[in-house]
């Protein structure tokens, strides 16, 4: 089981800085996430690590050791591709065992590390078949193998799962998670799925503009996102622009969207008043209760059936909500036109610097 340590790593194409000051300790045997969306630098950060490219800046460790002026071919890092990169011409055993030719490990020794590995992912049997005899989810258990089979100090995943329809896709990254935990490796993880990262991650690292937006385990990532970038990218949020007004007691302070008046928490708003107000669908409260603090009402403009939610937009006051009905019953979907009455609890809002993004809230909670 190795570490990684990477500190402040720059990387430049030319004019463009495709990453910035990145610093990561990722542990041994963690499943580490880059999350990020397209183009965000996260297989740059990747290929660096693997030494197909090397940083302008910074250094990277594997388990203590620097690496900066190792080749790619002695990091000892298996790697697994998004289209698989399987060889047509050879069975899926050569495939496997290419690795270890080049290695010229002894012929045993071969054949039980390629036994092993087959194993693990769950293709015995198929040693003899070429791979255009094998379905995309069978050929990326050839790739996950290959690089396994190598014993590689850490795995390195680049959007292994993205070419593979959805219920294969929900089942790989299962069985990917659970074959690096009962291995113990050490593995990075590229994906531009937020879903895929809360799933399969120990911990992850936001990337935008070639900087780590933020670190933590996906649940942090979800309930207790650092800035905007985070709230919007990770998960369902509705977002508005806000202006923060007078101070209502009880920690609480106005937030005015247009028309609409919100009380949301004053900690850490002081001297800001230009925000962003936002909470997730799930959060909001379905009520008639008029009592009750945020509570608004909205014309339903559309739905959509999930299975386990029905998810509805709602106009009003000239913004756009989205709130969630939870397990739905027959009946449960109203029709268009309709008025939804719904509260947003305070302690679900999150408040964020319009200018910078940065979340503003108490101090403990950072
Ligand atoms: P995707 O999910 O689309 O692969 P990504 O987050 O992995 O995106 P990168 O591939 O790391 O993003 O690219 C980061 C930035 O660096 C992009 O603007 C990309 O165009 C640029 N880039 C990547 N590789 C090279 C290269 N070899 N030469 C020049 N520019 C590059």
């Amino acid at each position: 089981m190795t570490s990684i340590k990477i500190t402040g790593v720059e990387k430049r194409f030319g004019e463009l800085l495709a990453l910035s000051d990145i610093n990561l300790a990722i542990e041994k045997g963690e499943f580490f996430t880059l999350l990020g969306p397209s183009g965000c630098g996260k297989t740059t950060l990747l290929r660096t690590i693997a030494g197909f490219y090397r940083q302008d800046k910074g250094d990277i460790w594997l388990g203590g050791e620097l690496i900066n002026d190792v080749p790619a071919y002695l990091r000892n890092t298996g790697m697994v591709f998004q289209n698989y990169a399987v060889f047509p011409h050879m069975t899926v055993y050569e495939n496997v065992a290419y690795g270890l030719k080049v290695r010229k490990l002894p012929a045993q020794e071969i054949e039980k590390r390629v036994k092993g590995a087959l194993r693990n992912v769950h293709l015995e049997g198929y040693e003899a078949r070429t791979p255009d005899k094998l379905s995309g989810g069978q050929q990326q258990r050839v790739g996950l193998a290959r690089a396994m089979a190598i014993e590689p100090r850490v795995l390195l995943f680049d959007e292994p799962l993205s070419n593979l329809d959805a219920k294969l896709r929900v089942e790989m990254r299962d069985e990917i998670r659970a074959v690096q935990k009962a291995l113990g490796i050490t593995a990075v993880y590229v994906t531009h799925d937020q879903e895929e990262a809360l799933v399969i991650s120990d911990r992850i690292a936001v990337v935008n503009f070639g900087k780590i937006q933020q670190v933590g385990p996906p649940w942090e990532i979800y309930k207790n996102p650092v800035n905007l970038f985070v709230a919007t990218f990770v998960g369902k949020i509705n977002a508005l622009d806000v202006v923060l007004g007078e101070d209502l007691g009880s920690g609480l302070r106005r937030a005015q969207a247009g028309s609409l008046s919100f009380a949301v928490p004053s900690a850490g708003t002081e001297g800001c008043s230009d925000a962003v107000l936002a909470f997730r669908p799930e959060e909001v409260v379905e009520t008639a209760d008029a009592a009750g603090v945020n509570r608004l009402s909205g014309t339903l403009v559309s739905t959509a059936f999930l299975g386990t939610v029905v998810s509805m937009e709602l106009e009003l006051g000239g913004s756009t909500i989205v709130i969630e009905r939870h397990r739905p019953k027959k009946g449960d979907i109203p029709a268009t036109g309709n008025r939804v009455e719904f509260a947003v609890p305070p302690e679900s809002c999150f408040i964020f610097d319009k200018r910078t993004g940065a979340r503003l809230r108490a101090e403990e909670g950072r």
